[in-house]
């Protein structure tokens, strides 16, 4: 199975084929056409199963190949639990867009608020970032997300084992519920308060769960 034959990008493909990125893993075989189909999504796979790609690529795909729907930006909103995983969305996330003239922007905790609020006023395509910050833009009114067409939450698991229910739902409320296609991504299989909130943030989802021992190396 190829990137191109889940509805891929060419030119994606070829970008991930310089990394040495081939063959899509499970849960990117599953994941990928069902978030290119438009619909809500709740993954869950362990950890180091791929699940960057899985909503990267879909998500870079629709900014490329699909007009806007709004014309207000972001129009991909993408939600980590650390700084190190934003980090490595964020690196992965610039060499797919790398032949496009798309901008992206990075929201961590602990680092300069103004800048940050100057970055996001040049209006980027995309917003990575950690769930206390993004709230805090969200509260000082410097980040909008009128505009949002995909908002991702990337290891919902752990950002809510590290207390940021509240902050989620700040982004959830804030989000445009219209336009906005919402992914969600556990490593747990199973987790009682990740089940409870997928609830609050999709919409009819498609639900893929894979047991370890379904799990492709
Ligand atoms: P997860 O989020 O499920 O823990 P990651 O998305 O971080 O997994 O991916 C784990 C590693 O596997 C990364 O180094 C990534 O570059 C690599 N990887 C992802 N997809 C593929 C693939 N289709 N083929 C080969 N390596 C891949
Ligand atoms: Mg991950």
């Amino acid at each position: 199975m190829l990137f191109t034959e889940l509805g891929i990008d060419s030119r994606l493909a070829k970008q991930l084929s310089h990394q040495g990125i081939v063959e899509p893993t499970e849960i990117q075989s599953l994941a990928i056409p069902t978030a290119l189909a438009g619909h809500d999504l709740f993954a869950q796979s362990k950890t180091g199963s791929g699940k960057t790609l899985a909503f990267l690529l879909p998500a870079v795909q629709r900014v490329i190949k699909q007009r806007a729907l709004s014309k207000r930006d972001p129009r991909v909103l993408i939600v980590t639990p650390t700084r190190e995983l934003a980090n490595q969305v964020y690196t992965q996330c610039r060499l797919l867009i790398a032949s496009h003239t798309l901008s992206v922007v990075k929201i961590l905790g602990g680092e300069n608020f103004n800048d940050q609020v100057k970055a996001l006023n040049k209006d980027p395509h995309f917003v990575i970032g950690t769930p206390g910050r993004i709230a805090d833009h969200i509260n000082q009114r410097s980040m909008q997300l009128q505009g949002l067409e995909m908002l991702v939450f990337d290891e919902a698991d752990r950002m809510l084992d590290l207390g940021f229910k509240e902050q989620l739902d700040v982004i959830n409320d804030a989000a445009n519920h219209r336009l906005r296609q919402t992914l969600l991504f556990s490593a747990t299989l199973d987790h009682a308060e990740v089940n409870a909130t997928s609830r609050n943030l999709l919409k009819s989802p498609k639900t893929i769960m894979l047991s370890d021992a379904h799990e492709k190396h």
